[in-house]
């Protein structure tokens, strides 16, 4: 983890933003209670304060409310709020400073026989200030040492404490500030440690869903024209059958078969082949665009477009479209024995399917048309109906 060792900041601006931003999201809650937890005892300590010192109660309230308080007041609000919290660091900061120089001043305001209560008070603040308001720890750090130093001059300057008072308090003050900035630091450390981790674990992931894409792409398409596979089809063509059963509607299948493509791969090349079976495909797939339309290349020079709610008349026209879109690519064809350019022959079969009939029933009417046409003399399509005409 690249960080500065002392400020722990990332060594990248953009990720201590992104950081920083996430922080927050974390721990907004988190600090909005203590935050209010804070300032609900820093108020209720104001009746003790009666309670022990009635003679020094106002110069007390007058640290607690008067300073302290409008400004722990000011740091919830902005806690609170709905907008961005973007500050919430340094404005809690500032809230922990105040609170702490408050107890500060009100030490300065009790009999020096009274300064252990409230130097516990000082010791309560270092805690929220170095865990429980979440502050990261140069913020808490800071802050405290501040507050530590003023608590010292300030007894020496009001000569509230001797000496080795003095030192007695500093002895379990300086001790309880290191064991906060340790504690402060490594839960930051985590939080930090933690945020790259979810990162790291979030970018895997993503790779890992791109590479689950690219698997389905390679597992149901065709890596020569991208047409969707013969696996595919089937699968396709099986639920496409089943919900077709179930509404009783037409479902067509065109089978398609390039007009002696052996012979086109003899004269120009398998390289021209494959352009030339890319080119098909793109022109099948344009054409047969409908919602409900899907095209595959079953293997070879043989594709298929399965139909869906479509009946025979429609079929039929479908695949005369195709076979003309074809021809008109006008891909030359010099060997071809049927016409000067690249043709296909088609077959059409619909069917409304039932539970007596099978999916290969259709195929096998398609397959048998496919070979009627080209029988008859290729570049053309034959259309086979079994279903009566749909109601419109
Ligand atoms: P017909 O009009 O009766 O369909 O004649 P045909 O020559 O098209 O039929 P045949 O089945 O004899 O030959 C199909 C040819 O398709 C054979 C093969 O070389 C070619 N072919 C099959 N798959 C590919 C492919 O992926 N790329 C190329 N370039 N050629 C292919
Ligand atoms: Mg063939
Ligand atoms: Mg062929």
């Amino acid at each position: 983890m690249n960080v500065n060792w002392l400020t722990l900041h990332f060594a990248d601006p953009e990720q201590e933003r992104e950081f920083q931003g996430d922080y927050i999201r974390r721990f907004g809650g988190m600090m909005r209670i203590a935050i209010a937890s804070g300032v609900l005892l820093y108020a209720l300590f104001g009746f003790l304060d009666y309670q022990l010192y009635p003679q020094q109660a106002h110069a007390i309230w007058l640290w607690r409310y008067g300073m302290a308080m409008p400004v722990l007041l000011l740091v919830a609000y902005y806690l609170f709020r709905r907008d961005e919290r973007a500050y919430s660091q340094p404005v809690i900061a500032i809230g922990s400073l105040v609170g702490g120089l408050g107890i500060v001043g009100m030490t300065t305001a009790i009999p020096p026989e009274a300064q252990d209560v409230y130097f516990a008070g000082l010791m309560l603040a270092a805690m929220f200030t170095y865990t429980v308001f979440r502050l990261q720890f140069i913020w808490a750090t800071s802050v405290s040492w501040v507050v530590l130093v003023t608590y010292n001059v300030a007894s020496l300057l009001s000569g509230s404490a001797t000496p080795a008072e003095l030192l007695t308090a500093n002895f379990f003050y300086v001790s309880a500030n290191l064991m906060g900035m340790v504690a402060c630091y490594e839960m930051e450390y985590d939080a930090r440690y933690n945020f790259v981790l979810q990162r790291e674990l979030e970018a895997e992931q993503q790779r890992l869903d791109q590479l689950n894409r690219r698997l389905d792409e390679l597992a149901h398409h065709d890596h020569l024209t991208r047409l969707a596979n013969r696996r595919y089809f089937f699968e396709h063509f099986q639920q496409e059958w089943n919900r077709h059963l179930r509404h009783a509607a037409p479902l067509s299948l065109v089978i398609i078969d390039v007009d002696d493509f052996k012979a086109y791969n003899d004269t120009y090349g398998h390289q021209a082949g494959d352009d030339c079976l890319r080119h098909i495909a793109e022109t099948l797939a344009d054409t047969a665009r409908r919602a409900g339309d899907f095209v595959a290349r079953l293997g070879g020079e043989e594709f298929v477009a399965l139909l869906a709610r479509t009946d025979a008349e429609d079929a039929c026209r479908l695949a005369e479209k195709l076979r003309w879109q074809v021809e008109k690519m006008a891909v030359p064809h010099s060997a071809s024995r049927v016409a000067d350019v690249v043709t296909i022959s088609a077959g059409a079969a619909t069917t409304i399917p039932a539970q007596e009939h099978r999916l290969e029933d259709l195929l096998r009417r398609a397959d048998e048309a496919l070979y009627e046409a080209k029988a008859a003399g290729r570049n053309r399509v034959i259309c086979r109906n079994d279903a009566p005409p749909s109601p419109r």
